[in-house]
């Protein structure tokens, strides 16, 4: 565990080594050069990515001996304490923990004194979003009679949050998030510079992992390091972060959209023996999901050339429409896994539906059609226009209505499909949701749903929705899974 600092050691301590920020590096050191400093900055842009890096490299080119210069000597007692940070002149602030109006007073006050020893006196203050709003008009008043010895540099992940009176005091800069080349170059050369022998794969692996953040980047390769004890290969990597070869996924992209239900089911049984996690599984077939669409509509995602190929083949197999389905529902599934009951159930209905959302039998169609073949059997009389006299049968025609709305609303439609009729008591029904959107959205569109309600029964149901609780979702999910397993594998269903 030698390894767990890195991204304290490896800080750049120059301006030329911070990676990606280009256009906010040689702006600030064009300033620099022409001595035209700012009494406030905001670097915004996300986690990780070099702003406080950037900061700490501009306080020493403020306060260097040398200086100000844009380039600081590195070796000057200033220098020297602010890389270590020891120096009394650049004081680093945490918004999040010191967020109150006393803080800033606090901060005020010692703005008013001259600097220890250097020419400014440098506040960096991260996380500035967090500060209270009192907090933040005391920190304007500063900004608006700026000690001429001061300099402020305002961090933040969430800029929109900073009060416009504060961001028109600054000079802003916007830090972008990094590229997967951009961050597997660093992570190459930290590795050569360790003397850690890494495979180009387990890198980019990593690169890829960090969306963005040179930091999160830095911290995996620290585990990895740990963990592989040896060569970081592209296998430990991926048994570190619990992922799954993506052969599993192109396996089950395939089968879904080819709406093999069996296959499906069995790829899903070998992630699960081969110990990986469901959660990471479910995570990674969003992802294989979101490529394939990413490809499709012609804007690949930043990923390997013969991985790009596969991809290009797989996604010729679905319309961009299908594979946007396939994407929501793939990621419905992940997001609600950790608190399913039945994780494994839960995945392997998700896989079912996906796989028969694209084939010309639709599993909710054969449901119903089976419905209201018991319905006729048992009757043996037509059920169009009555009123529906209880939940079974008004279940038992809730494809039709949710065709109908469809018709109205292709994409109420779909929400409408995404719930399921609970109860259906005095000419009100209520609809059970998994999801507050999809409940939400039907809500503002009831009306229309009520519509076709009467339109089939011929009578006024009213319409209430509410949220699924969990406990009714696995017995639905059971009964679902079973049903489905039984008419797709079972006999044929005569419609
Ligand atoms: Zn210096």
């Amino acid at each position: 565990m030698a390894y767990l600092v890195s991204a304290r050691k490896w800080r750049p301590q120059k301006f030329e080594d911070v990676v990606g920020q280009e256009h906010v590096r040689v702006t600030l050191q064009n300033a620099l050069r022409e001595g035209k400093v700012a009494h406030a900055y905001l670097f915004a842009g996300p986690r990780g990515v070099g702003k406080t890096t950037v900061a700490r490299l501009l306080a020493k080119a403020l306060n260097c001996e040398h200086g100000p210069t844009p380039v600081p000597c590195n070796s000057c007692p200033q220098c020297t304490a602010i890389a270590q940070g020891s120096s009394m002149d650049v004081l680093e602030i945490d918004g999040a923990s010191n967020r109150g109006i006393d803080e800033v007073r606090e901060l005020r006050e010692s703005a008013q004194l001259a600097p220890a020893g250097g020419r400014y006196k440098v506040y960096i203050i991260d996380e500035v979003h967090m500060l209270t709003t009192p907090a933040f008009n005391a920190l304007l008043k500063t900004l608006e009679e700026p000690p001429a010895h001061v300099v402020f540099i305002l961090a933040t992940t969430e800029p929109h949050q900073v009060p416009p009176t504060i961001r028109s005091r600054c000079q802003t800069f916007n830090f972008r998030r990094l590229s997967v080349g951009e961050i597997t170059g660093r992570l190459s050369f930290i590795s050569e510079e360790e003397g850690v022998e890494a495979e180009e794969e387990a890198l980019v692996l990593i690169a890829r992992k960090a969306e963005g953040s040179m930091r999160d980047a830095q911290s995996l390769w620290d585990q990895a390091v740990a963990f592989s004890e040896g060569k970081v290969s592209l296998r430990s990597v991926q048994e570190m972060l619990g992922l799954v070869e993506g052969d599993l996924f192109f396996r089950l992209g395939e089968a879904i959209l080819k709406g093999d239900v069996r296959s499906g089911l069995e790829v899903v049984e070998e992630a699960f023996d081969r110990g990986v996690s469901l959660g990471a599984f479910a995570d990674g077939l969003t992802e294989h999901f979101r490529n394939l669409l990413a490809v499709k509509v012609g804007a690949p995602p930043d990923l390997p050339e013969e991985e790009l190929a596969r991809l290009r083949e797989q996604a010729e197999a679905g319309s961009e429409e299908d594979l946007a389905r396939l994407l929501v529902m793939s990621s419905d599934v992940a997001s609600e896994l950790p608190r399913s009951p039945a994780p494994r159930l839960r995945l392997e209905v998700g896989v079912v539906r996906m796989a028969k959302s694209l084939s010309s039998v639709k599993v909710e169609e054969v449901l119903a059609r089976l419905g209201r073949l018991e319905q006729g059997l048992k009757e043996g009389t037509s059920v169009v226009r009555r009123p529906p006299k209880d939940l079974e049968e008004l279940k038992g025609r809730w494809e039709e209505v949710a065709d109908l709305v469809a018709r109205r609303s292709p994409r109420l439609g779909a929400f409408l499909r995404e719930g399921r009729p609970r109860r259906l008591e005095d000419g009100v029904l209520e609809l059970a949701f998994g999801s507050t959107f999809h409940r939400d959205a039907v809500n503002r569109q009831r009306r229309v749903v009520e519509e076709v309600l009467k339109e089939v029964f011929g009578t006024k149901l009213r319409v209430r929705v509410l949220k699924e609780e969990v406990e009714g979702e696995q017995y639905e999910d059971e009964r679902m899974l079973k049903k489905v397993l039984e008419l797709f594998d079972g006999e044929v269903v005569q419609g």
